[in-house]
């Protein structure tokens, strides 16, 4: 059968969906996408208020693949590093990288999806429906059901291949546990998020350094902020569900003004609208989630949060998306269209990655909130710096790995990470200052227990 007669299917016109219908028409698939949503590039977007991703080398490198990368560009925010607010004392910056190269970007989700939605249907050979909802998937049929989210009405339609890329909350995987030996975990952080914003100056201006993540760690909570092209940030708000300052506990405005007053008052006139947007705004979930498998034969592929969501705070979860796409693409490129081979050849080859950028997501948790806090934290960091320009050959840090560079796996990042970590740990537990560390026992450990890059 040549690819063109082949009926593929893509459920959500999301992130990963869009790019991956991109990818598929550039292989002269006839794709047609269902996205619950209405076309949000026929909705007004209320002034100042985007939510941005930060995107980094892996979403670069699949969106330089797809053809796309050069209608994001320009709306890319540097960000080389952090500034970090502490409640007491000046804020700091800690670049991320020591190269030039070595940053990511802050860019609009909305805006990205907008350029990753056009691009798919200007290829001429993906057609998008939106207000589908996908309620069902009978796998003897090799038939999808969905609904209309205007009339109600029900329609169905084969497919021979489908691939799901309808995010966490997945209608498709739900239809995966009607399969014999199918395993999917949800492991919830105790935490979740709100959104708020710092407008720009009455100048039109950013009221912060604009190239930087803005970080204020409070132990078991934390702000950041992300720098939108239009002079404001988008700010979160990560809490715990319970305990004594929480979202449990922060049920009225005098509570909440007091959260701020306490933990960050520096905030309370850069986010003027705190209290209506607090209450206003919706809570979002946190969790992680694992699932096995990802494919079943040739009929159907979870990629994305579908397959795998995880936790933000490595901000890879769509960079890890978009990798999966990636990776699809070269299999079906490696296997000649046989898609059998294709999605199981993706699934064996991102699963592992999934699961390790899963791990490292919720440890970076603990240390944007808490660790950065640390005197020592800071000294380790200056140490990873100092190892790779003396070890270039074998040191990298995985912080590095994950953001800059695509050629190290997640898993290469978290199983080297280890090994760095414990190296780092015995050259500092007993001194307080780089001047003070052994060289002879770092080139001996660096020789002795990490490979050449
Ligand atoms: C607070 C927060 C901050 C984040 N920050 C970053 C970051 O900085 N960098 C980063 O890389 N990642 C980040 N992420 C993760 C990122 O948002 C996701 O990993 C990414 O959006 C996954 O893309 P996706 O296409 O798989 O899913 P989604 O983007 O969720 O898209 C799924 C699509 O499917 C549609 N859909 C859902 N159900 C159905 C259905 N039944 N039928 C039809 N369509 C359906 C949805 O409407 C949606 O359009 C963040 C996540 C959160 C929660």
């Amino acid at each position: 059968m040549s690819s063109k007669d082949e009926e593929v299917c893509i459920v959500g016109a999301g992130l990963a969906g869009c790019l991956m219908a991109c990818f598929l028409a550039k292989r002269s698939y006839h794709v047609k996408v269902f996205e619950l949503r209405p076309d949000r590039r026929k909705q007004s977007v209320a002034a100042g208020r985007s939510i941005n991703l930060s995107l980094s080398d892996r979403g670069v490198v699949a969106l330089k693949a797809a053809g796309i990368f050069d209608q994001v560009e320009p709306h890319l925010v540097k960000m080389p590093g952090r500034m970090i607010h502490p409640l007491n004392g000046d804020a700091f910056y800690q670049s991320y990288g020591r190269k030039p190269n070595e940053l990511h970007y802050s860019l609009s989700r909305g805006g990205l999806n907008d350029i990753l939605l056009s691009a798919a249907e200007s290829s001429g050979d993906v057609s998008i429906q939106f207000s589908q909802k996908c309620v069902d998937l009978d796998w003897e049929a090799s038939k999808l059901s969905f609904e209309d989210q205007e009339s109600s009405r029900v329609s169905s339609l084969n497919f021979s291949h489908v691939i799901a890329c309808d995010g966490a909350p997945s209608a498709v995987r739900a239809a995966f546990h009607k399969l014999p030996k199918f395993e999917c975990r949800a492991e919830e952080l105790g935490a979740s998020y709100k959104e708020l914003c710092i407008p720009p100056d009455p100048n039109g201006k950013y009221r912060l350094e604009k190239e930087a993540l803005h970080i204020w760690p409070r132990g078991q909570f934390m702000l950041i902020a992300l720098p939108n092209s239009d002079g404001s940030f988008t700010v979160t708000l990560f809490l715990p569900n319970t305990g004594e300052w929480s979202f449990e506990s922060l049920k009225s405005e005098p509570r909440l003004e007091e959260f701020f007053q306490k933990f960050f008052p520096d905030c309370i006139e850069l986010i003027p609208d705190f209290k209506k947007d607090f209450f206003a705004n919706p809570t979002g979930h946190l969790a992680t989630i694992r699932s096995f498998p990802w494919h079943f034969g040739d009929k159907a592929l979870m990629l994305g949060d579908a397959a795998h969501a995880v936790v933000p705070f490595h901000g890879q979860g769509m960079n890890c998306s978009f990798e999966d796409c990636l990776e699809l693409d070269r299999c079906l490129e490696e296997f000649s269209g046989d898609w059998l081979q294709a999605f199981a050849e993706t699934e064996k080859r991102r699963k592992p990655n999934a699961d390790a950028i899963a791990q490292m997501a919720i440890e970076n948790y603990t240390e944007m909130r808490d660790e950065v806090r640390d005197p020592k934290f800071h000294l380790r960091k200056r140490l990873e710096w100092a190892l790779e320009e003396k070890f270039p050959d074998r040191f990298l840090s995985r912080y590095s790995m994950v953001m800059f560079y695509h050629q190290y796996s997640y898993s290469e990042a978290l199983e080297r990470g280890k090994i760095q970590t414990e190296i780092l740990q015995k050259l500092t537990d007993d001194i307080d200052d780089i001047s003070k560390v052994d060289w002879t026992q770092a080139q001996s450990l660096v020789a002795n227990r990490l490979s050449t890059l």
